[in-house]
């Protein structure tokens, strides 16, 4: 009982908060997607959450996924990847999750491409290609330049779906600066629709402290882990 409050109060915040930003934006209400961002939080928590109406979440761990997704049996949640991904674990990942949000490099999109035969009539996998703009070398991400042979890569396979991209920007000091990063993001989507004839239609960006800018920016799903479900515990 105290979780359903808690949740409740909590997911209201929230909403708000996005219902804000997008009115500001002028964009149509009910345009962002919540993803709740629940690594290291128990199941009973997400439950809470989930019967007071959220619908999607996102787990950074693959065990720990898998074990949440059997004890959230029978509730109606679209599983998420958007941790780091190890390539000798895309054939569960592939099978598990509705989105794969971390497609970090080619290599991980080729193997995740792969996991199905043609024949298989499976809904198809969506993914979005994480993309580092921040041009780090210690930064997971891939680079404008490699979204083009990326793309290329999974071309053919029919049972996977590239939405769009991922986004995790260096902390930036003010609002205005986060925008710019997102809007080039943006603007990179638009161009690589453009170039290859797509119609990607996803973007990946904005957490607890820049949701605003990105929802200003286009962002069509938000990572929600701290501001909705509280601090992490201790593990
Ligand atoms: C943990 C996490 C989030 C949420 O972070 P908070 O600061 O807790 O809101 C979002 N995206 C990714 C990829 C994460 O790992």
């Amino acid at each position: 009982m105290q979780n359903l409050q808690y949740a409740a109060d909590r997911l209201q915040q929230v909403r708000h908060r996005i219902a804000q930003a997008e009115q500001c934006a002028g964009r149509t209400p009910d345009s962002v997607r919540l993803i709740g961002a629940s690594k290291k939080q128990t199941a009973e928590l997400l439950k809470a959450f989930c019967q007071n109406g959220l619908s999607d979440l996102g787990e950074n761990y693959l065990q720990e996924a898998l074990d949440k997704k059997e004890e959230l049996t029978g509730f109606s949640v679209n599983w998420h990847f958007i941790g780091a991904i190890q390539s000798n674990k895309t054939a569960l990942i592939a099978r598990n999750f509705d989105w794969v949000h971390s497609v970090d490099r080619q290599k991980i999109a080729r193997r995740l491409a792969e996991q199905f035969t043609s024949t298989e009539v499976l809904p198809k996998l969506n993914i979005l290609l994480q993309i580092n703009l921040d041009n780090e070398d210690t930064k997971a991400g891939i680079t404008a330049q490699s979204i083009r042979p990326t793309l290329e890569s999974i071309q053919g396979f029919s049972n996977i779906d590239c939405r769009g991209f991922m986004l995790i920007p260096a902390p930036r000091d003010s609002a205005l600066e986060q925008r710019k990063i997102f809007a080039t993001a943006r603007s990179l989507l638009e161009d690589t629709n453009q170039e290859f004839g797509l119609q990607m239609d996803s973007l990946s960006m904005g957490m607890s402290n820049d949701l605003e800018a990105a929802i200003a920016e286009g962002s069509t799903m938000i990572r929600i882990g701290t501001d909705l479900f509280g601090a992490r515990p201790a593990s």
